[in-house]
């Protein structure tokens, strides 16, 4: 059967034209550095980003970790939101690999405070405190949102002050790119390293990559093959990504209008609120109703549909590249027939 799968833009399978470009991948170790179809990758991203070089991993949490491992010595204090991805959802890692403190900043809806960067930043030398290693910045943030770039020019421009590196957690940049009709590398300059993922809206089935100085990036390799994330013949999956970079940024904006035309059939149902703006291919609501959530979650699952349970009461459904319109009419059909039945 094939599902209607909302949990994520995680569970997009390769395309066709992945499919054969990987089958018929130029390949060698990339360990020695020698796999042709990585390296063009890798110069890839650079290019589009406008950075030196690239370095291609396993995945997202990869990348964000090898970048703090990278930027940071053990002990050192990384700056961030406490709703980012990096502190939510990396399970601990920051902790495990690079030996860094995380130091939280609730943010305005994914917005980090400039005013509270620079309060959390040591500025002085005292051997009661950890250095201020590196801050952390997420866009689009995993809340939906595209980030103002105002922000970002604030923060930079205090990171500067005191000479910290920024990284950017960039793992939907493109989206991001598209919901602030700018081009990716204007989002890029603000940061000195930034995540990128493949594996998502972009449809790749593995990878991501992290992007910085030639120098950051040739540190970046050795941390990588202590991560074990030293891979070999990767040009069969790297294969895939130089697809995704090539055929499917621009396509973005179809799941981002898809995103806004389920929003608003969304709100037909009076009962139901959206709760974040939405900017890319997400969609959060909460169903102001009383309901058996596992019912409901069954009755769609029965009828082909997949979404995640909710967390703290918020849904999230998320479009992508196998999502089309006449998927989002039989959604919304099939959870008028549910709530309908309970009346
Ligand atoms: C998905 C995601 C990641 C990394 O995800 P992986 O599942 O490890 O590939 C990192 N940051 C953000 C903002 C994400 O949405």
């Amino acid at each position: 059967m094939d599902y209607i799968d909302l949990r994520s833009d995680t569970v997009t399978k390769p395309t066709e034209e992945m499919r054969k470009a990987m089958y018929n991948a130029d390949v060698g170790d990339d360990v020695y550095g020698d796999d042709p179809t990585v390296n063009r990758l890798e110069r890839m991203i650079a290019d589009i980003l406008e950075k030196e070089d690239a370095i291609f991993v396993p995945s997202g949490t990869f990348a964000n970790q090898l970048a703090l491992f990278t930027h940071c010595e053990r002990g050192n204090e990384v700056i961030l939101g406490d709703d980012t991805h990096i502190v939510q959802h990396e399970a601990g890692a920051a902790s495990v690999i690079a030996g860094v403190q995380l130091r939280t900043i609730e943010t305005d809806k994914g917005v980090l405070p400039p005013e509270k960067v620079l309060e959390r930043i040591r500025k002085v030398e005292d051997i009661h405190f950890p250095k201020t290693g590196l801050i952390c910045l997420e866009n689009a943030h995993s809340n939906g949102r595209a980030i103002p770039l105002e922000n970002f020019e604030k923060i930079r421009k205090i990171a500067d002050d005191y000479n910290i590196p920024i990284h950017l957690d960039g793992a939907r940049i493109f989206n991001a790119s598209i919901a602030l009709g700018v081009e990716p590398k204007e989002i890029a300059k603000y940061a000195d390293s930034v995540s990128v993922c493949l594996s998502k809206g972009l449809c790749a089935p593995i990878g991501s990559l992290l992007v910085g100085s030639k120098e950051f990036i040739q540190d970046a390799r050795k941390k990588r093959k202590i991560m074990g994330g030293g891979l070999r013949q990767a040009g069969i999956i790297a294969a895939a990504g130089i697809v995704a970079l090539e055929k499917m940024r621009s396509r973005l904006v179809e799941d981002h209008e898809n995103a806004k035309y389920l929003a608003k059939r969304l709100e037909e149902f009076g009962y139901i609120n959206i709760v974040e703006q939405v900017d890319i291919n997400m969609v959060f609501f909460r169903i102001n109703k009383k309901f058996d959530e596992n019912k409901f979650l069954d009755y769609l699952y029965k009828n082909g549909i997949k979404i995640n349970p909710s967390e703290d009461g918020i849904f999230r459904f998320v479009t992508h590249y196998w999502i089309k319109r006449k998927d989002i009419d039989r959604v919304i059909e099939l959870m008028k027939e549910f709530f309908e039945a309970l009346e």
